[in-house]
């Protein structure tokens, strides 16, 4: 065992404070990543403040991940001591049924661990996040980090740049394509530079005008105030995708308009509340689809990683100490973050 710093929340109404636990000792397959950086992820809000129901507590979120080993287990293959390495938001899987086989680990069909708020296989306690010092993980649930990037702006591409990336691919963002991403958020920026990345022609649809210029910035072609029903209207029946990253509930019309035949909303902001039903006659007469997407298999997560190390993509972010954590939550609230936060994880071993 290994005393650990980190950083939890002890009940929905609670900030997070400081919290010292014990990680196991890395087992055979289990690499152990002293943790230089992890991004702030909307979930990990909605966690803390217990917004989706079943949170366990204390909470140390966080699975935005990325480090240099510090230890192997004896049948470690891929990782050695002093290797970059990252965790996302799974750290294990049954391994054996049909998604696992797929790699599509996400969607286990039996028991997944997600890096916080899950039991853990092999301790039998709650995971806990990377709010903290260091993290032990199975090898095959780490991932390699492209040399190219810069790291503290890797961290987010874990969660934020997985989770728009894998509906984008399969829904067939590319050239020839028009391609909406609603909320200029943490995964809304990350949607915005993958879709243009992939050749798509990029609409990012926002609610503060104050996002447009960095929006283009970022690769959209066009930029939509959600707001203003004159706008909206100017695309009705032209998009084949558009991807919803907001975190509060909004009304799916008004983007189901925007689809052509055929084409597909995707859901992939989980908001504690729910949208409004849509109206069923958006859908029927057009042929258009309302998806889900849940963030990605490790295999898909790690072409992710290399696909940006080719296009030298990284989140646009802004660093903070762990003790700035519950200054950075209202922040996100308010959509007032550009575009991540990033926790220097040094400033909890000071
Ligand atoms: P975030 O950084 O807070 O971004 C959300 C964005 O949504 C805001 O920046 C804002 O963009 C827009 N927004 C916020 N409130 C709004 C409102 N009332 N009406 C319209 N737009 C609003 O959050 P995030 O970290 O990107 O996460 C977004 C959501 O995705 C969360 O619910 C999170 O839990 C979920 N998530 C899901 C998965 C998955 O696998 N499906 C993975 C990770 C996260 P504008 O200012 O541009 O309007
Ligand atoms: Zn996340
Ligand atoms: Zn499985």
């Amino acid at each position: 065992m290994s005393k650990t710093a980190g950083y939890a929340a002890h009940a929905a109404d609670k900030a997070l404070e400081p919290f010292s636990f014990e990680r196991r000792k890395p087992l055979a397959t289990d690499v152990q990543i002293e943790i230089a950086y992890c991004g702030v992820c909307h979930s990990d809000l909605h966690t803390a403040r217990n917004e989706w129901g079943g949170t366990t507590y204390p909470v140390v979120p966080g699975h935005e991940i990325v480090g240099r080993v510090t230890q192997v287990g004896d049948a470690v293959k891929g990782f050695k001591v002093g290797d970059l390495a990252a965790v996302g938001c799974l750290v294990d899987s049954c391994r054996e049924c049909p998604a696992c086989r797929e790699s599509l680990e996400q969607y286990c069909e039996r028991e997944m661990a997600f890096t916080y708020n899950s039991p853990d296989p092999h301790t039998g306690k709650m995971t806990y996040g990377g709010y903290s010092t260091q993290i032990v993980v199975d090898e095959r649930f780490v991932l390699r980090v492209p040399k190219n990037l810069d790291l503290a702006g890797t961290a987010p591409l874990l969660c934020a740049g997985i989770t728009t990336y894998s509906p984008l691919r399969q829904w067939g963002a590319g050239p020839g394509t028009k391609v909406g991403v609603v909320g200029l958020g943490g995964l809304g920026h990350m949607g915005v530079k993958f879709a243009h990345a992939l050749g798509a022609h990029t609409v990012l649809f926002t609610t503060s005008p104050g996002k447009v210029e960095d929006a283009k910035r970022l690769g959209a072609d066009e930029v939509v105030i959600s707001k203003n029903a004159d706008e909206m209207q100017r695309h009705a029946n032209s998009f084949d995708f558009i991807l919803n990253t907001v975190a509060a509930p909004i009304s799916l019309d008004g983007y189901l308009e925007l689809l052509r035949r055929d084409g597909t909303l995707c859901l992939v902001g989980v908001p504690g509340e729910p949208h409004p039903s849509p109206n069923v006659f958006n859908l029927v007469l057009k042929r258009r689809r309302l998806a889900g997407s849940l963030i990605g298999g490790l295999q898909e997560t790690q072409e992710m990683l290399d696909f940006c190390g080719e296009h030298n993509i990284t989140a646009d972010i802004e660093m903070i100490r762990m003790d700035q954590i519950n200054a950075a939550y209202e922040r996100m609230l308010r959509s007032d973050v550009k575009y991540r936060f990033v926790i220097d994880m040094d400033s909890l071993r000071k």
